[in-house]
């Protein structure tokens, strides 16, 4: 596509009103969706009213008043369609870390005769820190079996869960859910599913894939805000069974019993711990309403175009400069960014956000780019492309001031 068909798809695109929906800074083009979604007006309004109405003049009372007491499951119930779940299988609650030792706790219980985790080792690194700490705390000789490639083919009659991230953090490249799921069926194992990079950028099917556990991340393309409440999701028929070992006083069955005794609460309730985090629900509940009227099939089929655009774009304007691409080419097997991988893609990211082009850098050589259909346009894809070509046709990207490592990358 040359820049007048770009945008010409921005004027056909059906998801064009959405990005009025956003506060974006003028000029800039946004490629970080994926890491840091943007702030909505509806999410501005709605903290500025939590602020200023409900925790300055209702105070306390606002827990029932102001609908606070049940916002974890309101909105896990909120959630649900964009993840393929039932309403009563998903809790907003702390953080995807926390969520994922709870879950991960929950599905070794279930299975207590084995004592393998199986993950990959290009797994986002806090779920692998998690499971660590859990196998260590428990005692019982738990071992993460981390691989590289296929997760299935680490399965066997010793393994109790296997944890997989949908979407790579990394490459963007995408598991198949069910194919993963049915063969931990098959071996005996639980499955644990990270859907940080998903939620929000494609349709998922949890239940379709029979998934028995999943976490996600609430500041993504939730546009949750930053620091945002994760999710957690417990298939139906594990919940009378699900154990988790950070039982609070508001998974209790009975809070204001205030009993001296735990009696976890019945469903989904007992996944949670202690008080949520008000203002954050609230930026996180705008984002996910905004998500839910957008149509996932209609928003997948944006993204993939602006993807193989993207890639397009860099392969034919960027050639001779040593990019490699990392994101698998076949629709199926993508997320909702492109990875480049290059030896100096730290210093050649900083060049494009001096651009004011925003993608990130994951180590050791990852150029990451995410494509948030709500907001993004075709003619945007063109034109970050283009500055990739200049950033290296002019070598701008060596100066000094590019390549110091920041504290976030
Ligand atoms: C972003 C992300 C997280 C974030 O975890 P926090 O506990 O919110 O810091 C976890 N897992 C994956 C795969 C992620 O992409």
């Amino acid at each position: 596509m040359n820049r007048a068909e770009c945008l010409a798809a921005d004027r056909a695109d059906p998801l064009r009103r959405w990005r009025d929906e956003f506060i974006l800074p003028r000029g800039r083009i946004y490629l970080d969706g994926n890491s840091l979604g943007p702030l909505s007006r509806t999410g501005r309004a709605r903290l500025k009213a939590v602020i200023e109405r409900e925790w300055a003049r209702d105070l306390i009372q606002s827990w029932t008043k102001n609908g606070w007491v049940d916002g974890s499951t309101r909105i896990g119930a909120k959630i649900a369609p964009l993840i393929g779940a039932k309403p009563a299988e998903v809790i907003v609650a702390d953080s995807t870390s926390v969520n994922l030792f709870k879950a991960l706790a929950g599905a070794l219980a279930l299975r207590p005769e084995r004592r393998v985790i199986v993950s990959e080792r290009g797994n986002f690194p806090t779920d692998i820190y998690m499971a660590e700490g859990l196998a260590k705390l428990l005692g019982q000789g738990h071992e993460l079996r981390l691989v590289d490639g296929d997760v299935t083919a680490a399965l066997g009659p010793d393994v109790a869960a296997v944890m997989v991230t949908e979407i790579d953090y990394r490459t963007g490249a995408r598991h198949d859910m069910a194919a993963v799921t049915r063969a931990a069926h098959e071996a005996g194992a639980l499955t644990i599913w990270d859907l940080s990079h998903s939620v929000g950028a494609m349709p998922i099917a949890l239940n379709r894939a029979a998934a028995d556990f999943a976490v996600g991340c609430g500041y993504k393309y939730l546009n949750g805000g930053p620091g945002g409440p994760a999710f957690l999701f417990v298939a139906a028929r594990h919940q009378d069974g699900f154990v988790q070992p950070l039982s609070g006083w508001l998974g209790h069955a009975d809070p204001f019993e205030f009993a001296s005794a735990y009696r976890p609460a019945r469903g989904i309730l007992r996944a949670i711990c202690g008080t949520p985090p008000v203002l954050s629900m609230a930026a996180l509940e705008a984002g996910v309403d905004l998500m839910r009227k957008i149509d996932m099939k209609t928003l997948r089929a944006k993204s993939l175009a602006l993807t193989d655009l993207f890639i397009a774009r860099v392969e034919e304007r960027c050639a001779g400069h040593g990019l490699v691409l990392a994101t698998p080419r076949e629709h199926a097997r993508r997320g909702s960014q492109v990875s480049f991988r290059h030896k100096d893609g730290y210093a050649i990211v900083q060049a494009l956000i001096a651009r004011d082009v925003v993608g990130d850098f994951r180590e050791p050589d990852f150029m990451r780019f995410g494509f948030a259909a709500p907001y993004l346009r075709f003619v945007d894809v063109f034109d970050a492309a283009e500055h990739l070509r200049a950033v290296l046709e002019s070598g701008e990207w060596k100066r000094a001031a590019f390549r110091k490592k920041r504290k976030v990358t």
